[in-house]
């Protein structure tokens, strides 16, 4: 294993180079990763949850529709995440990765607060399909409640099957940064470790999700304690830190570029301009229960709405989530005018699941 592997940089998406290339002389391409919502319901009600009132449709993915686009972007798209909502928290969890990786996707990654990964039909679906499992830690800010208890054990259990089975999948435990929280990292981190996690990971907690202009919470402090965890924890263990995340570096695009490399696919069948921004009718690119054929991508009211999001007027640029991230990146390569082979390093050996960017 190449010694400082990393989940998260906004170079990652030079790992599929030809595509970038592809991108920069202007051709048609398929993204690296789809993010898709397997449903809206979910097991937990968290005060700070950015779906809050999106979510109350409770919409949720049927097979049918997963089939039709799984089917045009499972041999060309190498990367899936399925997320929520709660994905597990839906009976058709198992046939939907199943079907996911039926339809030819390298890595598929499931992003889960816990929720159903108890269940036996779920930890098989699981241990037989799946590259990756995240679970995203709470209730451990004041006191560790129950529920962060409760995920502990699930994690424990699942890695207790992956030992004696053989599987490769593989467990991380993701932990929502701000100023007021650092004193927890090194309990929570290590009891996540002891637990079972392969991978630990660090990412900013964003407020004001109302305001239709998110931001990440004050993170002042973060970084320092979370080097002064690894420089106290055993050698060998895996935390990961999106450090540019956390960077205070402006983000400049003339268009989203980065919704060509990564697409998120909401509960409602509607593809958003990113993770960040689902479920935001001005983020909404193109309604897929409307139009699914296989050049979808490329539907001219998507294309224009790409075209028309940039740094001034895109409104989550404050999050420093992946698209606006990737578009930064893609941006400075345009300004540069890096479009040959040479001009982009591509270093696929330093990334975790070279195709979850
Ligand atoms: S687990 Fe995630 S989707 Fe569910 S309520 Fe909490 S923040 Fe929202």
């Amino acid at each position: 294993m190449y010694k400082e592997q990393n989940v998260f940089a906004s170079s990652k998406i030079t790992n599929e180079k030809h595509k970038v290339l592809a991108y920069l002389r202007g051709e048609e391409i398929f993204p690296i990763t789809m993010e898709v919502d397997l449903t809206q319901k979910c097991t937990r009600a968290c005060p700070g949850c950015p779906y809050q009132v999106s979510r109350r449709a409770g919409h949720t993915l049927e097979i049918p529709f997963l089939d039709r686009l799984f089917s045009i972007l499972g041999n060309n798209t190498p990367g899936l995440i399925l997320s929520g909502g709660e994905a597990t928290c839906i009976n058709h969890f198992p046939e939907a990765v199943s079907l996911a990786k039926e339809k030819g996707f390298k890595e598929i990654a499931v992003i889960s607060n816990g929720g159903m990964t108890h269940l036996p039909r779920i930890q098989n679906a699981l241990l037989e399909n799946v590259t990756s499992i995240r679970f995203s830690l709470y209730d451990w800010q004041d006191r560790e409640e129950k529920y962060f208890t409760d995920t502990l054990e699930k994690i424990r259990n699942l890695r207790n099957r992956i030992e004696k089975e053989g599987s490769k999948l593989e467990i991380g435990a993701s932990i929502l940064t701000r100023k007021e929280v650092t004193h927890k990292f090194h309990t929570v981190g290590k009891k996540a470790f002891d637990a079972g996690i392969h991978w630990l990971y660090f990412h900013p907690y964003c407020v004001d999700w109302e305001t239709k202009s998110p931001i990440q919470a004050d993170q002042t402090g973060v970084l320092e304690a979370i080097e002064e965890m690894k420089r106290v924890v055993p050698a060998g263990l895996n935390i990961q830190v999106p450090y540019e995340r956390y960077s205070t570096e402006k983000l400049h695009f003339d268009k989203l570029h980065g919704s060509h490399f990564i697409i998120q696919v909401g509960a409602d069948g509607i593809n958003y301009a990113g993770p960040e921004c689902k479920y935001e009718e001005e983020a909404a690119l193109l309604d897929l229960n409307e139009y699914t054929d296989d050049d979808f991508l490329w539907h001219p009211e998507r294309i224009e709405k790409i075209n028309n999001l940039n740094s001034d007027n895109y409104t989550f640029i404050g999050t420093k989530h992946r698209p606006p991230m990737f578009s930064n990146y893609i941006q400075k390569l345009i300004d540069n005018n890096a479009n040959q082979e040479n001009d982009i390093q591509s270093h696929p050996e330093e990334f975790f699941y070279p195709y979850i960017v």
